[in-house]
């Protein structure tokens, strides 16, 4: 038997779609290794989203209040979470696969002596195994790993990756206690906020990227945005549109930025480096417009639309919102 807990990731009063899609998928896990579904929800705003995670099929939401959460840097979590693992006993700890996320993870294995299995967008379990497939490699390999150590499993889990299924299973609300005898060093200064869409870029089912092509800041404004906005999407952008400083690095997609797995993603005036290509190419349908018909994105995208950016754009967008 083992039970299956859910770290919900949040900033007070929004937490990631991500969350729901782990809920989902721990009460799936939870069935099969005859455990049960929890989620830990701490720090302020935690009672408040702990009622809205009712509506998801989850057997128990652990929830702690605490000041100590948003004061310090991320110890008073660690304590809370290794308290209830250790209280509950053979686990598999589901993370959102984010920045703040992979930080956890690395904490807690190293607190209850687990494996970990990154950026997983499969679960399936064979007999007492769990095994965990995620993209190696850029994305060019597929690889199936599992845990030597069946006590503690930390599994962080790529958005987009699980369905969400909205169906309350009338979970138990149930208040965590205080780790005892911990002090904390680390004082949280201040806490910049990321703007929603920027905040939702990892989960978004459509993502609008620009890339050189557009030449400045401004087209992004009033090119891109206009066009993910018709779609209900976020936007995304090339390392070289993000070092020019015309949109912040939180936006940039790619080896050493973000990856993202929409439904559709939108190249404009990106030319499709592999640097780039690792973070979107589990996308599921990619599109490019590109004025070169020979640019490396017209080899792995599903339609390329060769022309100006500049004219296509506005007129997709104009499109859009007629259609719709
Ligand atoms: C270690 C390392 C890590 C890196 N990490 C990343 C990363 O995380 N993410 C990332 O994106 N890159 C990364 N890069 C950089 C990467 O190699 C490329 O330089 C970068 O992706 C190029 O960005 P781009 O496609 O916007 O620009 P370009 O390669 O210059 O392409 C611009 C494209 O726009 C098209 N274009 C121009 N004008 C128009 C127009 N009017 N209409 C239509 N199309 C037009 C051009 O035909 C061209 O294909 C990394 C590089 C290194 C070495």
């Amino acid at each position: 038997m083992r039970n299956v807990i859910v770290f919900v990731e949040h900033t007070g009063d929004h937490t990631r779609k991500v969350t729901y899609e782990l809920a989902c998928e721990a009460r799936r896990l939870a069935d099969v290794l005859g455990g049960k579904a929890h989620a830990i929800v701490l720090g302020s705003g935690a009672p408040a989203l702990a009622e809205r995670l009712k509506a998801y099929p989850l057997d128990v939401i652990d929830v702690a209040e605490d000041a100590d959460v948003d004061r310090f840097l991320i110890d008073p979590t660690i304590d809370y979470l290794e308290a209830l693992a250790r209280e509950l006993g053979p686990s598999a700890i589901l993370i959102p696969n984010t920045m703040y996320g992979r930080d956890i993870a690395g904490r807690i294995l190293a607190r209850l002596e687990a494996g970990l299995a990154s950026d997983v967008i499969d679960l399936k379990v064979e007999g007492e195994n769990l095994l965990c497939v995620s993209p190696k490699l850029g994305g060019t390999t597929i690889a199936t790993c599992t845990f030597k150590n069946t006590e503690y499993a930390v599994i962080t889990v790529r958005p987009n990756a699980f369905a969400v299924e909205a169906a309350g299973a009338g979970a138990q609300i149930v208040q965590l206690g205080k780790p005892a005898g911990k002090q904390y060093a680390m004082l949280v200064e201040s806490v910049v906020e990321e703007s929603s869409g920027e905040l939702g870029l990892e989960e978004a089912s459509v993502v609008v990227s620009g890339g050189r092509g557009l030449g400045g800041a401004q087209p992004f404004e009033t090119l891109l945005k206009p066009l993910a906005d018709a779609l209900g999407g976020a936007v995304g952008a090339s390392r070289a549109a993000a070092d020019a400083g015309w949109v912040p690095y939180s936006l940039q997609i790619g080896q050493t930025g973000k990856t993202v797995s929409p439904n559709l993603y939108l190249a404009v005036g990106i030319s499709g480096a592999i640097q780039h290509k690792v973070g979107m190419r589990t996308s599921g349908t990619i599109v490019a417009i590109n004025k070169d018909a020979g640019a490396p994105i017209a080899d792995f995208s599903d339609l390329l639309v060769v022309g100006d950016l500049f004219q296509i754009v506005p007129e997709l967008t104009k499109l859009i919102g007629t259609a719709s």
